[in-house]
C-alpha cells in the first residue's frame, strides 16, 4: 500500500542511499560473545590526539553551557598563522564531511557534471544527488586517481572535480608533477576540490595549496579525525580564498563547530610534537604491513596513509567474516567494487601483529582445505 508520505521527500533524496557505517565495537563483542576486538576497519588513529587536547577539551567542558564562537576566531588564527594566510581563507567543519556538503550547497546547480574518482570517497556521489546535479564517477587507474579520464571527462557541464589525495580507500598519492599537469589542462572556470584528509602521514605530501594563488578555484580539505586523532569530535577545515569561503559561509549553519572541538583541535594543532610522533609510529606501521602483507602472497597499492588496500585470492567477504570471528574487523573490498580486496588501516603494533597473525592461520586453514 502507498504511503501517504511516499512521494513527499524530493526524488534526489529518494534515490540517496543511506551510509552504512562499520559495526560499532560494542556490537560485535555482544554477537560474538568476544571480549577483545580490534577495530581496523575506519581509519581511526590508534594512538587518539595528544594528550594537551584532552586536557583542553575537559576544560572546555565548564563553559559548556555558553554556545561556541560562530567565527571560531582562535582556532581558524592559529591555522592562518601556519600556512601564512588571513583567517578569511579559513572555513571550519562539523568534519570535512560537512564541507563537502557545504560546497555542493554553494556551488552545484541541477544537472551540473561534477567529477570524481571510484572508488573514491563516497559522499563526493552522494551531496551532488543531493544538489540534482549529476555525479560521473571514473575509475581509478591501477588504484591511482584517474587524472587522464577525468580529463578526458570535461564537458561545457562540468562544474568541479573533486580530488582525493591521497586517495581513500587505495592509500594511493599522486605526484607533483602529474598533479601539476593536470591543473594546467582543467579549464580555469571548473572547481577543483582537493580531499587532503591523509595528507599528514604522506611523504611526498604535495598539497593543491600550490594552486592556491592561480585565478582558477581551489579548495582544499583538511580533518583533525586522522593523523591528529580526534575523529569523535568532528573537526575539518578548508582552504580557500575568501570568496569562496565567503559562498560557503552563506550555507553554513552558525555554530557548526563545536566548543569542545574546538579547543581540542586548537591543542592538538599547537602539540606539533606529538603530530610528529604518530606520523613517524604510522610509518613504522605501514612498513611493517606492508612488508608482511606482501610476504603473505597479497598484492597491496603503495600506501602513503594510514591504512593499505590489499588483494587476496580468497573472497574479501568470507576473509573477513573469518577475521571478525577472530576478533578484528576490516573493511571489505567488495564495499567499493573490488570483491577480492581488503582495506586495513594500521592499529598499534600490537594490534597489527595480531592482525598479521590471524590473517595467516586463516590462509593457512584455507590452503588445506583446498
Ligand atoms: C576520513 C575522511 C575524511 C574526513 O572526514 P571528517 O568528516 O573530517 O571526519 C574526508 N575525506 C576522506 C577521503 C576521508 O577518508
Amino acid at each position: 500500500m502507498q504511503s501517504i508520505f511516499g512521494e513527499l521527500a524530493r526524488k534526489e533524496i529518494r534515490n540517496l542511499p543511506l551510509y552504512v557505517p562499520g559495526k560499532p565495537i560494542d556490537e560485535v563483542k555482544r554477537e560474538l560473545g568476544l571480549s577483545e576486538i580490534i577495530k581496523l576497519a575506519s581509519n581511526e588513529n590508534p594512538w587518539g590526539p595528544s594528550p594537551q587536547a584532552i586536557v583542553a577539551m575537559r576544560d572546555a567542558v565548564g563553559e559548556i553551557h555558553r554556545y561556541p564562537d560562530a567565527g571560531a576566531f582562535t582556532l581558524k588564527s592559529a591555522l592562518g598563522e601556519s600556512y601564512g594566510l588571513s583567517s578569511d581563507h579559513l572555513l571550519l567543519g562539523n568534519g570535512s564531511e560537512e564541507i563537502v556538503q557545504m560546497i555542493a550547497k554553494a556551488f552545484f546547480r541541477p544537472e551540473e557534471e561534477i567529477l570524481m574518482g571510484k572508488p573514491s570517497f563516497p559522499r563526493y556521489e552522494t551531496v551532488s544527488r543531493l544538489m540534482g546535479a549529476i555525479p560521473i564517477e571514473i575509475p581509478l587507474e591501477e588504484g591511482y586517481y584517474p587524472l587522464q579520464g577525468l580529463l578526458s571527462r570535461i564537458t561545457e557541464k562540468t562544474r568541479a572535480i573533486f580530488l582525493c589525495n591521497p586517495n581513500n580507500p587505495t592509500g594511493t598519492v599522486l605526484s607533483e608533477i602529474d598533479l601539476r599537469a593536470f591543473v594546467a589542462q582543467v579549464p580555469p572556470h571548473i572547481l577543483l576540490i582537493f580531499d587532503e584528509a591523509y595528507i599528514e602521514f604522506s611523504e611526498l605530501n604535495f598539497s593543491g595549496l600550490a594552486f592556491l594563488e592561480e585565478r582558477r578555484p581551489i579548495i582544499v580539505l583538511r580533518t583533525f579525525s586522522k593523523a591528529f586523532g580526534l575523529a569523535g569530535i568532528r573537526l575539518g577545515y578548508a582552504i580557500a580564498r575568501p570568496e569562496l569561503t565567503d559562498a560557503m559561509n552563506r550555507v553554513r549553519e552558525p555554530f557548526n563547530s563545536n566548543a569542545v572541538a574546538l579547543a581540542g583541535a586548537l591543542a592538538a594543532w599547537q602539540d606539533k610534537n606529538y603530530l610528529q610522533e604518530t606520523i613517524q609510529k604510522n610509518a613504522e606501521e605501514r612498513r611493517y604491513m606492508s612488508g608482511r602483507l606482501l610476504q603473505l602472497g597479497a598484492r597491496i597499492y603503495p600506501t602513503e596513509t594510514n591504512f593499505i588496500f590489499a588483494f587476496f585470492e580468497n573472497s574479501s567477504i568470507s576473509l573477513s567474516q573469518k577475521l571478525l570471528e577472530r576478533g578484528i574487523i576490516v573493511r571489505p573490498g567488495a564495499v567499493f567494487g573490488f570483491p577480492a580486496a581488503l582495506r586495513i588501516t594500521f592499529g598499534t603494533h600490537e594490534e597489527n601483529e595480531k592482525f598479521i597473525h590471524a590473517l595467516e592461520e586463516i590462509m593457512e586453514m584455507d590452503s588445506m582445505s583446498n
